[in-house]
């Protein structure tokens, strides 16, 4: 019986280290009183379950499964399930936390919630898969539910897994519950819309910016690193915007072409080359991928993984504008520095909030027993993506602080308000 090694941090910064750092610059300046911060600082509820599954080798392989709820004080939690190697408690507790601040700052009625599993999706068959997520269901069987908790796609798992997800809980109760998970497939009560919903919010939220920056669509470059579902719809929405996008990057590595990259060929190359860019023609291969980082481009949005610039990094950064479709792709050390330079940073709690909304929308749809048009759901997501970017831009502005905290400021005091309206025991 094989046991994965819990993943050591390495020199990576602590992820919820870098959340609470901007969470206690937040409640300062809001003056948040001791016993609301300490409710808002601790999770309501973390569960670790072992979850032994049979390879398709005949041994057992016992893997971790993590679900965190941050807070309920909104409504039911919300958030994805990730599927990486490197997963561990300290990541999802901040993941979760950073839910209940996005739900917030988009003003939908969810809590905070994510879900991991350590495993390496790519290493692993369908059916291992298949046998991972709906044994992971039934361990969160009493978590999970339409009021109390809603999982969701999120790095390492999509439609297929939620589909899965779906099932596995609807034959626990015996009936079909589709509103228990979002980013379902569309036949099975997915939204319309839902799929691009993360990148096309990071598009509205950079539009927003570079109105404010006074940049121009139209001679602006773009450098976008990770070319999953965030990355490839944040290039292929901003390039319709009229930006130049010279740069994307995915496990591969980091490709660059100083005309622009076609981001449709790259999307066709990449969907008929086993989900990479290795190979891909319309562009060169950067030495090193870090690279891409640090480009002269007017744009810059890290849509991969957490901690990619940091004090290791940022002085180099050359972007006026760093939209973060990833969750946590900035540092806390590194913040003071982007300010510093006078780079405005839309943080991830307001740049990738689309892929939430519309999970909400989906959601509202099951309960309806309806479906809305994607014209509705995208007209409504960009609505509810634009005001949430002006809300936090005067906040930004009242407080004067930077967008990250003034995003921040905005969550907590809509948790922090709630909360005392509830009232505690
Ligand atoms: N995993 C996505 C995120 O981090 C989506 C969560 C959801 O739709 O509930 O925002």
């Amino acid at each position: 019986m094989a046991y994965i090694e819990p993943a050591p941090i390495m020199d990576k910064e602590n992820p919820l280290e870098s959340m609470m750092e901007r969470f206690n610059i937040a409640a300062e300046k809001l003056g948040l009183s001791d016993e609301v911060y300490s409710v808002l600082k601790n999770p309501a509820k973390q569960v670790i379950v072992s979850l032994p599954i049979t390879m398709d080798n005949g041994k057992i392989q016992v893997f971790e499964g993590i679900r965190v709820i941050h807070s309920n004080i909104l409504g039911p939690a919300k958030g994805g399930i990730r599927f990486a190697p490197d997963v561990h408690l300290d990541e999802v507790k901040a993941l979760a936390a950073w839910m209940t601040w996005k739900c917030a700052v988009v003003d939908i009625p969810y809590g905070g919630g994510k879900g991991g599993v350590r495993c390496n999706p790519r290493e692993m068959s369908k059916g291992e898969i298949e046998r991972l997520v709906r044994a992971y269901t039934l361990a969160m069987i009493d978590v999970f539910g339409p009021d109390k908790d809603i999982p969701a796609p999120d790095m390492g798992t999509g439609p297929r897994e939620m589909a899965w997800l779906m099932d596995e809980y609807s034959k626990a109760q015996g009936m079909t519950i589709n509103a228990v998970v979002t980013g379902k497939p569309l036949v099975l009560g997915g939204s319309l819309g839902r799929t691009e919903a993360t990148g096309r919010g990071v598009m509205v939220s950079a539009m927003a910016a570079m109105q404010k920056l006074k940049i121009n669509p139209f001679q602006a470059t773009c450098a976008v690193q990770g070319f999953g579902n965030v990355g490839s719809w944040a290039a292929l929405l901003l390039e319709e915007r009229g930006l130049k996008i010279v740069s994307v990057s995915d496990i591969s590595g980091a490709y660059y072409n100083s005309n622009g990259i076609n981001i449709q060929e790259a999307v066709a190359y990449r969907d008929t080359n086993n989900g990479t860019l290795e190979g891909f023609k319309g562009a060169e291969k950067l030495s090193d991928p870090g690279e891409l980082l640090l480009l002269d481009v007017d744009v810059l949005v890290p849509a991969a993984v957490e901690d990619v610039i940091t004090i290791h990094n940022v002085e180099k950064i050359k972007a006026k504008l760093i939209v973060e479709g990833a969750n946590g792709p900035t540092s806390a050390k590194a913040d003071a520095i982007i300010n510093d330079k006078g780079i405005m940073a839309v943080p991830d709690i307001l740049a990738n909030a689309g892929g939430v909304t519309v999970s909400y929308f989906e959601w509202v749809q099951n309960r309806l027993g309806y479906k809305w048009t994607a014209d509705r759901v995208n007209r409504r997501s960009d609505r509810i993506m634009k005001d949430a970017f002006d809300h936090v831009y005067q906040a930004s502005q009242k407080y004067d602080v930077p967008m990250r905290i003034a995003a921040y400021i905005v969550a907590i005091d809509k948790v922090a308000k709630t909360y005392t309206y509830r009232g505690g025991f």
